[in-house]
């Protein structure tokens, strides 16, 4: 099929499922769109062709993916695919052979040219000017800033080095001037983001670079140090507890990064963390780093995610993981059941746990973060906090926003009072009025 000419501005749909990883994707992909004139169209029946860029990570992901394939088959009927999924084409040809063609994650210039192919672009590229920080899908006031593709770990249950191949750091002069730009752009709040962000610039064996004028080496102090230079919240997603992350909490203590570090444990027994080949952790001692790091930075919010009903997880392990939450009191976490991901090295261990087993761990972990979740909030009532608003509510004269221990989308909020006339993106004082496990509300301080 060739391209459809015509003398409107051609309309591209974007559809992005999956992690802050793959929305990253889609907005570079937007930002070439863009460039090259095409606009985004808000809705499948206004688009000439829609893009999906699916998630192929969990088996829940792969049918959330492959369902959205066909919701934009059946409203659209033109779709190309892209993203993780996307490094698997004979399992999205088998359920939607309509599709017009499928393209691996990052692959940014296949899939533009298999939209040039279907959709020829406008004849005056500048009908729509990029601005310089590219265009992004996140609201004004942050943005992700991605530091690496791929990973060099081989955790036993993922399938994404085997998608998204080895580690490849972006160079850190590249990465802090896109830092700068979103910055001057407006952004106020920037979350980094990678497979392993505590493993930044191994890969280049941490090559030093120029940024301006000073030398920064390809490594995440570095990177911490240069982003904490800019005016703006700096929140590091994906770390890994590799021992040299202590060198990064001093730079929270004086306020350069938050005091915020999204650290995925998976689990606390050194046998499941040894089955599942995770990097750079140790029980015992983990705990005893984040008794450290907490004296050291009061403040500290921690976020991970967990793992329950790994193969071979007996009932005395996944005790441990319970003990090791409530003295390592996690602030915020995710968990999921065990998934037998296809590819993934894991299906092969002994001692897979039956299904209800699972389920009644996974609600035995979410009593647990609750107890935690509910103390936490306890703990906030009377504090001054800085929340940063996400929206305004005129009706109710209320903005809703979050503080320093919560990312967008994934962490708590907070109602505040008498916000009606606060904007997007403004950062003011409040005084914690009332919490429930997750949510705070508050009042002007
Ligand atoms: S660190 Fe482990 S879980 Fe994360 S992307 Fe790499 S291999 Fe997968």
């Amino acid at each position: 099929m060739t391209g459809t000419t015509s003398t409107h501005q051609p309309k591209v749909g974007i559809v992005s499922l999956g992690c802050p990883k793959a929305l990253v994707d889609s907005e570079r992909i937007v930002t070439r769109l863009r460039a090259e004139g095409y606009a985004i169209a808000p809705d499948y029946k206004g688009a000439d062709l829609v893009l999906v860029n699916t998630c192929g990570f969990l088996d829940s992901a792969r049918d959330e993916s492959l369902d959205a394939i066909g919701e934009a088959i059946t409203e659209n009927g033109r779709v190309i695919v892209t993203g993780c999924l996307g490094a698997e084409p004979d399992v999205i040809r088998e359920r939607h052979p309509k599709v017009l063609a499928i393209t691996g994650p990052h692959q940014y210039e296949q899939v533009m040219s298999a939209v040039h192919e279907h959709v020829a672009p406008p004849p005056d590229k500048f009908l729509d000017l990029v601005p310089e920080s590219g265009l992004r899908l996140t609201p004004r006031h942050y943005a992700y800033l991605k530091i690496s593709e791929g990973c060099h770990n081989k955790c036993s249950f993922c399938i994404i080095p085997k998608l998204r191949g080895d580690l490849v750091s972006r160079p850190i002069d590249h990465v802090l001037r896109e830092a700068e730009q979103l910055v001057n752009a407006g952004v106020q709040e920037i979350m980094v983001i990678s497979q392993d962000t505590s493993a930044y610039g191994l890969d280049v064996k941490y090559a030093p670079r120029t940024w301006k004028g000073e030398e920064y080496e390809t490594r995440f102090l570095d990177l911490c140090r240069g982003l904490g230079e800019l005016e703006a919240w700096v929140r590091l997603h994906y770390v890994y507890p590799y021992p040299h992350v202590d060198k990064v909490l001093p730079l929270m203590a004086e306020g350069a990064v938050l005091p915020y570090l999204d650290i995925p444990f998976q689990h606390a027994h050194p046998e499941v963390l040894k089955r599942m080949r995770r990097p750079g952790q140790g029980g015992d001692k983990m705990l005893e780093r984040i008794l450290k790091w907490r004296a050291d930075v009061p403040d500290l919010t921690i976020r991970s995610t967990f793992i329950v009903g790994f193969p071979g997880e007996t009932e005395e392990q996944f005790e441990t993981l319970l003990d090791w939450m409530r003295a390592a009191k996690i602030d915020r976490a995710g968990c999921f059941k065990y998934e037998d991901v296809e590819h993934a090295d894991s299906r092969a261990l002994d001692g897979h746990v039956p299904e209800e087993v699972k389920e009644e761990r996974w609600h035995r972990f979410m009593e647990v973060q609750a107890e935690i979740s509910a103390e936490r909030g306890q703990a906030q009532l009377g504090k001054i906090v800085d929340v940063i608003v996400d929206e305004v509510d005129e009706d109710r004269d209320v903005a809703i926003g979050r503080t320093k221990a919560d990312a967008p989308e994934i962490d708590g909020k907070v109602e505040l009072a008498d916000g009606g006339e606060l904007e997007p993106g403004m950062i003011v004082e409040a005084r914690v009025v009332a919490a429930d496990h997750y949510d705070l509300w508050a009042e002007p301080a």
